[in-house]
């Protein structure tokens, strides 16, 4: 499963919070993924189209939440190109159009003919504007793999929805751009610590943990790089020690549990546990209260020390 259908997985899973925020992400579906069609009588009939059943099941409860149907909504299971599934949600003409006024998205212009416009009451509130978010990224939202790079991205049908979305994103602090793709409009977000703080807004705690855990490793070998690069043998010398420390404190551990170390060596310990690519000098001035570089140094042997009595 790649990391975006991962994030999706966990977004659709969420429980759902307060009516307000229920329209605000099940508007951001519509708009995203949505497919009007006019029938004759100008009659109206939204599809929703979904590549992962857990979306399409997230759809049917937002649904549910803000409303009683007139009629059940219709699943229907496609086979897309490139063997692809995609599921497309098809409500009756008269749930259609409730939940297009309901969300304000449907708007009588002066000709006596509807409108489909932007979901209004959106931002407002900060709920809102996370489940608005929320409901994009499942709707027409991709995340790249975190290993490579960071970087999400929407692609809309027009440049309205996508400038819609970038308002959205500048109201919460992310800076995004907007450009042209596949006679769409693509919106991007990239950099690690935007992606990080996107999937925080939108609550997919999990995903941001496994992203946070792939950006440490990325800043070791980021670390290693450096020291190939300029002060090779010097820091290579203190990875080495960093490693050396991380694995005797480890075996203290297992042999008597960190806990059991007087309060400022069972400190030393957990912060280099943390923090395995630290310098002694970083290391120190990360200590409650900062201990300096040779004060470090003192508490490593100390612990060094005690490993090896555990171990003889
Ligand atoms: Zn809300």
């Amino acid at each position: 499963m790649s990391f975006s259908s991962r994030v999706k997985a966990e977004l659709a899973t969420l429980p759902l919070s307060g009516r307000c925020c229920v329209t605000a992400e099940l508007g951001a579906m519509i708009f995203g993924a949505s497919v009007m069609t006019l029938m004759g009588n100008r009659q109206i009939r939204l599809s929703f189209r979904a590549q992962s059943a857990a979306v399409v099941k997230r759809v049917l409860r937002l649904f549910n939440a803000a409303g009683p149907a007139a009629a059940r909504p219709r699943l229907l299971l496609r086979e897309q190109v490139a063997g692809r599934r995609q599921y497309l949600l098809q409500l009756s003409p008269e749930d259609s159009r409730r939940l297009l006024r309901e969300q304000g998205m449907l708007r009588a212009d002066g000709g006596g003919t509807e409108r489909f416009s932007a979901p209004r009451r959106v931002m407002r509130r900060n709920c809102c504007r996370r489940a608005y978010l929320r409901g994009s990224f499942l709707a027409c939202g991709y995340l790249s793999d975190p290993r490579r790079r960071y970087r999400a991205e929407w692609l809309y049908q027009d440049q309205a929805r996508a400038l819609r979305l970038r308002r959205v994103l500048g109201h919460v602090g992310l800076l995004a751009t907007v450009g042209a793709r596949r006679g769409g409009a693509v919106v991007t977000v990239s950099g690690g610590d935007q992606v990080a703080e996107l999937l925080k807004l939108i609550g997919a705690s999990l995903s941001v943990l496994s992203m946070e855990n792939s950006r440490a490793e990325k800043s070791l070998t980021g670390s290693a790089n450096r020291a190939v690069n300029c002060d090779q043998a010097n820091l290579g010398r203190q990875l080495e020690a960093a490693q050396a420390q991380v694995a005797f404190i480890e075996s203290l551990s297992r042999s008597r549990g960190l806990s059991s170390l007087p309060r400022a060596l069972e400190a030393m310990a957990r912060l280099r546990l943390s923090r395995p690519d630290a310098s002694l000098e970083e290391l120190g001035a990360l200590l409650e209260p900062p201990v300096s570089k040779s004060g470090v140094q003192h508490r490593m042997r100390a612990l060094k020390r005690l490993a090896e009595e555990q171990d003889g």
